[in-house]
């Protein structure tokens, strides 16, 4: 993407000190997706990235990756693919816990919605420690389908979530906008 949409998009991104909790900087999307050229110039990056990745499946992660990922789907011609918190979906599902700061947390998907020969690209908002993201490869490569790449608007990459991620990645790119 040029420098104009990156600083477009960065300058409709809200930091909001401790939340949810102290020691946290929230990144606040929310006025992004009230603009709508910011938010036509977001759809069409990650729209791009999924057909020059040859997706043939889009996943958005539960919930704000849901935002982004719907429209996306829509201008790339390629099916959106819900992964959620446990127990919202009402199919036959995949289930898949990971590591929370304290505790675990549970995602699915509809087992029928990835198959073999289906290349999955993810899609979320914010990349931090990268458990949600590895979770959700892990599902997709479980489902027996390939993992296309993983696109997302922002990586706090302090957090380390891009080298969590790479040995679930198998090669295939993480872009951060
Ligand atoms: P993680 O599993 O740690 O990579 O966290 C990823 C999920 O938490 C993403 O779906 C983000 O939407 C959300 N998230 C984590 N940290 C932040 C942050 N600082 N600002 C906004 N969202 C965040």
């Amino acid at each position: 993407v040029s420098t104009e949409t990156v600083d477009l998009l960065l300058s409709r991104i809200r930091d909001v000190p401790d939340y949810p909790k102290p020691g946290v900087m929230f990144k606040d999307i929310t006025p992004l997706l009230a603009d709508p050229e910011a938010f036509t110039a977001l759809t069409d990056a990650l729209a791009a990235l999924c057909v020059e990745h040859g997706a043939t499946k889009i996943v958005g992660l539960e919930a704000r990756g849901f935002i982004l990922a719907a429209p996306v789907s829509v201008r790339a011609g390629i099916g959106f693919i819900p992964v959620r918190k446990a127990g919202k979906l009402p199919g036959a599902t995949l289930k898949q816990a990971y590591e929370l700061e304290y505790g675990t947390a549970e995602i699915e998907v509809h087992a029928e919605d990835l198959s073999a020969g289906d290349r999955v690209m993810v899609i979320d908002d914010v990349l931090a420690t990268g458990g949600t993201a590895e979770a959700s490869l892990e599902l997709i490569r479980r489902a027996g389908a390939e993992v296309a790449g993983v696109a997302v608007l922002m990586e706090l990459s302090f957090l380390s979530g891009r080298e969590r991620l790479e040995s679930a990645l198998h090669g295939a790119p993480l872009d951060a906008l």
